[in-house]
C-alpha cells in the first residue's frame, strides 16, 4: 500500500515502515558519531523502549556501549489492511540493525504494568542475560491496572488547586487559542500519581532484586520533565508533576532499600521534546513550537537522541555526577536557564494564529510531530507501494 499520514487530533493513526526505519538509523548514525562509551553497561532494561526517551536510550546503550538490549513496550501489530503503530515498526528496525550489528536484542509487546509482564522478563533475563546492569524506566501512559487489585486507574492533565487559562495551539485545526483547565479533584490526582507515579518502577525493581537478576551497582533512571513558570501550571505543579514529585520519592526509597546491593536510583531531568506523550498534553505543542524557535536560533537546540546520549556520557554512567536539590540528574538546564525562558516569555503573549508560523518554529513541530510516525525523511519514497508487515 501507498501510506501517507492520517493525521487526527493530537495523534498519527498510522505509521510508515520504511520512514521509522530511517528515523531508528538516524538516531543509530548519530550514538555513533559521538565514539563508544566505555565502561558502560552490559546488559540493559529498557521499560517503554519502542518510542521517544525509551527509543533513545535502548539506541544509546545498545550502539553508544555496545550492550544487550531487553525491551518492553506496548504497541500494534500491523495487519495486511492496516499499519502497525510506529513503536513497532521502530522496534522492527532496531531489531534489524542491532542483528546486523551483532548486537543481543529482544523485545516484549505487552503491559508492562502487569505481573504476567515482569515475569517474563525475568525469564529472559535468567535464561540470555544473568543480570541486568542498567534499568531504564520510560513508560508513558494513559491508563495502569493495578496487578494486584485488578483496578484500572486513568491519568488527568489537569491544573491542581485553580482553574488555569492560557494560550494553547489547536494542532488539528492549526488554530492559537485560549483555553480554560478546571482543576483536578482528589481523585484525579490521586489517579494520575498511580499511572504515572513511582509504584511501579518500586515493583519491577523489586520483582527483578527477589528474581536475583540485578548486577551488583545497578543503576535504575526513571524521566521526568520540571520546566518552568510557563509550563508549571499544566505540567510541573499540575497532576502529572505530582505523579512526578512521587518518582522522587521512589528513587529515595529504591537508593534506601538497595543499598545493600550497591543500587544507583535517579530521576533525570529531561528536555521537552516532541513525541507522542507530549503531544497530547494541552499548551506543551505551544511551548515547544516556541522554545524550538527560541534554542534553534540560539544554536542550542536538542531532540530525544542527543539529550540521552548526553545523559547517559555525562551524568547518568557516571560516578557521582552532579545532582540537583532533589537528587536528580538534569539534562534540561539549557531550556529551563533565565536567559532562554525569558526569550520565550518575551514571545509567548504576541502569538495569534496569524503570526505563529513567524514567531514559533510550528513548520519544526510538526515536521518532528510526522517524523515521530516514519513521515517526512528525504530519504524514503512515500509514493511507493510498500507492505505494511513487519516481523520482529
Ligand atoms: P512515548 O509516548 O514516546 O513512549 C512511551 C513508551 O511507553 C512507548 O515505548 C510505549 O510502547 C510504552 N508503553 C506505554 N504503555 C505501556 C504499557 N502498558 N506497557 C509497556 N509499554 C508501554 O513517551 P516519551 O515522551 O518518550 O516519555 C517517556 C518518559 O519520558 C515519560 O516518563 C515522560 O514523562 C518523560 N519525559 C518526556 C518528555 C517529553 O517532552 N516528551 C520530557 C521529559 C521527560
Amino acid at each position: 500500500m501507498v501510506i501517507k499520514p492520517k493525521v487526527r487530533g493530537f495523534i498519527c493513526t498510522n505509521a510508515h515502515p520504511a520512514g521509522c526505519a530511517a528515523s531508528v538509523r538516524e538516531q543509530i548514525e548519530y550514538v555513533k558519531s559521538q565514539g563508544s562509551i566505555e565502561n558502560g553497561p552490559k546488559n540493559v532494561l529498557v521499560l517503554g523502549c519502542s518510542t521517544g526517551y525509551g527509543l533513545a536510550s535502548r539506541i544509546t546503550a545498545a550502539f553508544g556501549a555496545g550492550a544487550k538490549t531487553l525491551g518492553v513496550c506496548f504497541e500494534k501489530e500491523p495487519t495486511e489492511r492496516k499499519t502497525g503503530t510506529a513503536g513497532w515498526y521502530n522496534t522492527a528496525a532496531f531489531h534489524n540493525e542491532a542483528k546486523q550489528a551483532g548486537l543481543y536484542y529482544k523485545t516484549i509487546n505487552g503491559d508492562a504494568f502487569s505481573h504476567q509482564n515482569k515475569s517474563e522478563v525475568i525469564d529472559i533475563i535468567k535464561q540470555d542475560l544473568g543480570k541486568i546492569d542498567l534499568v531504564i524506566y520510560s513508560l508513558a501512559s494513559p491508563r495502569r491496572t493495578d496487578p494486584d487489585s485488578g483496578e484500572a486507574y486513568v491519568s488527568t492533565l489537569k491544573p491542581v488547586g485553580e482553574q488555569y487559562t492560557t494560550k494553547t495551539f489547536d494542532t488539528s485545526k492549526g488554530i492559537v487559542h485560549e483555553i480554560t483547565l478546571e482543576p483536578a479533584n482528589q481523585d484525579e490526582i490521586d489517579n494520575t500519581v498511580k499511572v504515572m507515579g513511582g509504584e511501579d518502577w518500586e515493583l519491577w525493581i523489586k520483582a527483578l532484586k527477589e528474581a536475583d537478576v540485578l548486577a551488583e551497582g545497578v543503576i535504575t533512571s526513571a524521566y521526568t520533565y520540571i520546566g518552568k513558570e510557563l509550563t508549571w501550571p499544566i505540567y510541573g505543579h499540575a497532576t502529572i508533576g505530582k505523579a512526578k514529585e512521587d518518582l522522587d520519592r521512589a528513587s529515595e526509597s529504591l537508593n534506601n532499600n538497595y543499598s545493600d546491593l550497591g543500587l544507583k536510583a535517579y530521576v533525570s531531568s529531561l528536555k521537552a521534546v516532541v513525541t507522542q506523550a507530549s503531544s497530547a498534553i494541552p499548551v506543551m505543542p505551544l511551548y515547544i513550537s516556541l522554545m524550538y524557535q527560541v534554542m534553534k536560533d540560539e544554536g542550542c537546540h536538542e531532540g530525544v537522541i542527543e539529550q540521552i546520549n548526553g545523559l547517559f556520557r555525562n551524568l547518568l554512567l557516571t560516578e557521582n555526577p552532579p545532582v540537583d536539590e532533589a537528587s536528580r540528574l538534569r539534562m534540561d538546564t539549557v531550556e529551563t536557564n533565565d536567559d532562554i525562558q525569558n526569550k520565550i516569555k518575551a514571545i509567548w503573549p504576541k502569538v495569534t494564529t496569524e503570526n505563529f508560523p513567524e514567531l514559533g518554529d510550528y513548520a519544526g513541530y510538526n515536521q518532528d510531530f510526522l517524523k515521530l510516525f516514519g513521515f517526512g525523511f528525504a530519504q524514503v519514497d512515500y509514493e511507493q507501494d510498500i507492505s505494511p508487515l513487519a516481523d520482529w
